[in-house]
């Protein structure tokens, strides 16, 4: 039986994380975990219960739920005290709010704890801006996937046009303002982790990037049974 691996994909919003670890975490038959579902989940909360400015009530609120992230088939869905919310959390009220709630220190050690549990028997491929570098430093394997602000500004775009009233220019605003608050916080900022790989998915096609990590697992697999 080959080692059931952790694998860590970092990397700022829009860069095609979640679809490309989505996709390689079917073919090699892992649970896939999207982590910032679980911050755009507590943000989402936090609005519906107005408490975006009062920090200690988010996270009072939060260790009184039971948050929990159920994957199947290669999808998440957040349950939030047995409601299921997973279709909530990509509006852009949640979009706009989501950096800030996830700068609160308490609310990340209280996600860490539960990221760690589904993940640290391996066979995972879990991804978000601090899994190489703060929730498995130890991963057996870590990505850093980047694309330039235009990239990642039309990727975006395509993906929601049609479901929102939203003009590129104000996608464009909101990917770099998150970069600038993920990037620049205090508590696991988004940085590249030591030994991650680092890949520009610019000029890649999506099958080219996938391929690519597979391939990558697939090798480390085989060391690991060596
Ligand atoms: O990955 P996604 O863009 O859905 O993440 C939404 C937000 O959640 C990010 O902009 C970031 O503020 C936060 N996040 C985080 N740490 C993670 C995953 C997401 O701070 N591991």
């Amino acid at each position: 039986m080959p080692k059931k691996l952790i694998i860590a994909i970092d990397g700022p919003a829009g860069s095609g994380k979640s679809t490309t670890a989505r996709e390689v975490a079917t073919r090699i038959g892992y649970v896939y975990i999207d982590t910032g579902a679980m911050y755009r989940a507590v943000t989402f909360i936090a609005i519906r219960e107005n408490l975006l400015k009062n920090h200690a009530a988010v996270t009072e609120y939060l260790k009184a739920s039971e948050i929990s992230i159920v994957a199947a088939e290669g999808e998440n869905r957040i349950i939030w005290n047995d409601e299921d919310i997973t279709l909530k959390l990509r509006s852009l009220e949640v979009n706009d709010n989501v950096s800030e709630i996830s700068s609160i220190p308490e609310v990340r050690e209280e996600l860490i704890v539960k990221q760690r549990m589904v993940g640290q028997s391996g066979g995972v491929v879990m991804e978000g801006r601090d899994i190489g570098t703060v929730v498995f430093p130890q991963a057996d394997l870590k990505f850093f996937l980047t694309a330039s602000l235009d990239e990642r500004t039309k990727r975006r775009f395509k993906e929601v046009r049609g479901t929102e009233q939203v003009d590129e220019e104000n996608i464009r605003k909101n990917l770099s303002e998150r970069d600038d608050k993920d990037s620049g916080r205090s508590v696991s900022p988004l940085k590249k982790a030591d030994g991650a790989i680092e890949i520009d998915t610019s000029d890649l096609t999506f099958e080219e990037q996938v391929t690519m990590i597979v391939d990558t697992i697939r090798k480390t697999e085989k060391e690991f049974r060596s």
